[in-house]
């Protein structure tokens, strides 16, 4: 393509952008579809010769978009929401066009110096220490994993690095029973075993008991056992519950143990004036990861690990072969703070989005999802047949039918049925897309509120298509 041509697609893509979200209320959020004949669709060899652009964005446009989860509607409210803003969507076209690695100042400074304003913007968001270490990361998983390795290096001293885990004995890592599976993932990966993490029990709101940890850490530290961390949540993935920081941070403190913060969904909401009592203080993390894709606008992917045992990162992963050095050496390269060489501009669309929302409007689009989470929780709560579940400041709404039989409670197994089927049913109906966990008394319906497009109306009907829904499942009598 010659730059003229390239300008004559780019404005095809912009205008097919535009009409994509003009019209994004009329598509349905999500389709039903069968794996094989998906692929069949996609199938067949690599072209010898290249195709016309106009034939591939069509075939993008008329097979690719309405196969896909429509993760921008604004009645998709599964997991958590990953909202896509304009200028984070235009920042990775350009973040695409320049395609500098930052693995190094040298290799693009002005990346490297963005990079490091954007982080200190977002450590003074979530309220972390502005002056910690961190750098941008392509997900939450990966900034646990790294955070872990960190501790494991500060709890065992540098030898590590040339010796390994052989004589380390037995490594641990508390999290409560409510903790990402990345935090198990890591710990896998990590070589403690899957045993070594300790599932620290949740109280009755799904926070992590500080008496139960202090009572493991105690016990294991007694039987030899080497603490490496802890591992605490700002809004749960289940129910949004934010375990007590600073009740765990005494009791890390005690024994000497790293604490960290898996703020990935809750991170940012201190930020918000109506919310900064209701929301922990992740202050005393010595590691936290906050995630811009979940709730601040930023396409995926946006991750910021921080840590404020300084130089901490870089005593694990810094290593400088000699292809990689700078006539003008800087304090410190991304390179060094985690395993990951290069790496891509990430912070381009997070600088864009941050200065055109500016912290009030980001603040603003974070309450508004709060109310209106909080609308739904009401509508539900003032509903014989409906119980919400678990404790949360955050907009995630947990729903359970629970109608009852003859007076009588459905049973726990039928109820789970039930609540799988309906929330099955609404995603059939393409009209919302709602995801799902199994607590400890069973199967809930997950609501997240966090869309940049999505409505006070959007969730009213919401609420109406779960009851209609929830009535026409029951009355099926399948249950
Ligand atoms: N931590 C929590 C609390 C999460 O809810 C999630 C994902 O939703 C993660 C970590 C993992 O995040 P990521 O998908 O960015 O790896």
């Amino acid at each position: 393509w010659s730059p003229a041509e390239f300008e004559k697609h780019g404005a095809e893509v912009l205008a097919a952008i535009r009409e994509h979200f003009e019209q994004i209320r009329q598509v349905p959020v999500s389709r039903p579809y069968d794996t094989r004949v998906l692929l069949e669709e996609f199938e067949g060899p690599m072209p010898d010769d290249g195709e016309e652009f106009t034939t591939i964005l069509a075939e993008t446009r008329e097979k690719v978009v309405p196969n896909l989860v429509q993760w921008n509607h604004p009645s998709f409210f599964g997991y958590f929401p990953t909202c896509a803003s304009f200028p984070g969507v235009l920042a990775e076209t350009v973040t695409a066009a320049l395609n500098v690695n930052t693995m190094l100042w040298k290799t693009s400074p002005a990346g490297s110096a963005v990079e490091t304003v954007v982080l200190r913007w977002l450590a003074d968001l979530a309220g972390y220490h502005t002056d910690a270490d961190g750098l941008l990361l392509g997900g939450a998983s990966l900034a646990t994993l790294f955070a872990l390795g960190a501790a494991r290096d500060a709890a065992l001293g540098p030898e590590v690095r040339e010796h390994g885990l052989g004589s380390a004995g037995r490594l641990r890592v508390y999290a409560s029973d409510q903790a990402h599976s990345s935090v198990e993932k890591s710990v896998i990966a990590l070589g403690f075993g899957a045993r070594n993490l300790v599932r620290v029990p949740s109280d009755a709101h799904y926070r992590m008991r500080p008496d139960e940890l202090d009572a493991a850490l105690r016990r294991d530290l007694a039987a030899g056992a080497k603490p490496v961390a802890v591992v605490a949540t700002v809004g749960t993935t289940s129910t949004g519950a934010a375990d007590d920081l600073a009740a765990l941070a005494r009791v890390t403190e005690r024994h000497g143990v790293w604490l960290h913060v898996d703020a990935a969904y809750g991170g940012f909401y201190r930020a918000c004036p109506s919310l900064r009592d209701r929301v922990e203080d992740v202050r005393v993390g010595d590691s936290l990861v906050v995630n811009p894709q979940k709730t601040l606008l930023v396409p995926l992917d946006s991750t910021a690990l921080f840590c404020r045992r300084e130089g901490a990162l870089a005593q694990s992963f810094r290593l400088v072969p000699d292809y990689l050095t700078s006539e003008r050496p800087a304090a410190f390269d991304y390179m060094d703070l985690s395993p990951q060489l290069g790496r891509g501009f990430r912070a381009l669309k997070a600088w864009w989005v941050l200065r055109t929302f500016g912290r009030n409007g980001l603040t603003a689009h974070l309450e508004r999802s709060v109310e209106m989470a909080d609308a739904l929780r009401e509508s539900a709560a003032a509903h014989e047949d409906w119980t919400v579940v678990g404790t949360t400041p955050y907009p995630l709404v947990c729903l359970r039918y629970t109608p009852k039989r003859d007076g009588e409670p459905l049973p726990r197994h039928a109820r789970d049925q039930l609540n799988a089927a309906i929330a099955g049913a609404v995603n059939e109906s393409g009209r919302a897309f709602v995801s799902h966990s199994v607590l400890r008394d069973g199967y809930v319906i997950r609501v997240a509120v966090g869309n940049a497009r999505t409505t006070p109306a959007d969730v009213r009907a919401l609420w109406r298509l779960l009851t209609t829904t929830a009535e026409a499942q029951y009355a099926d009598q399948r249950f």
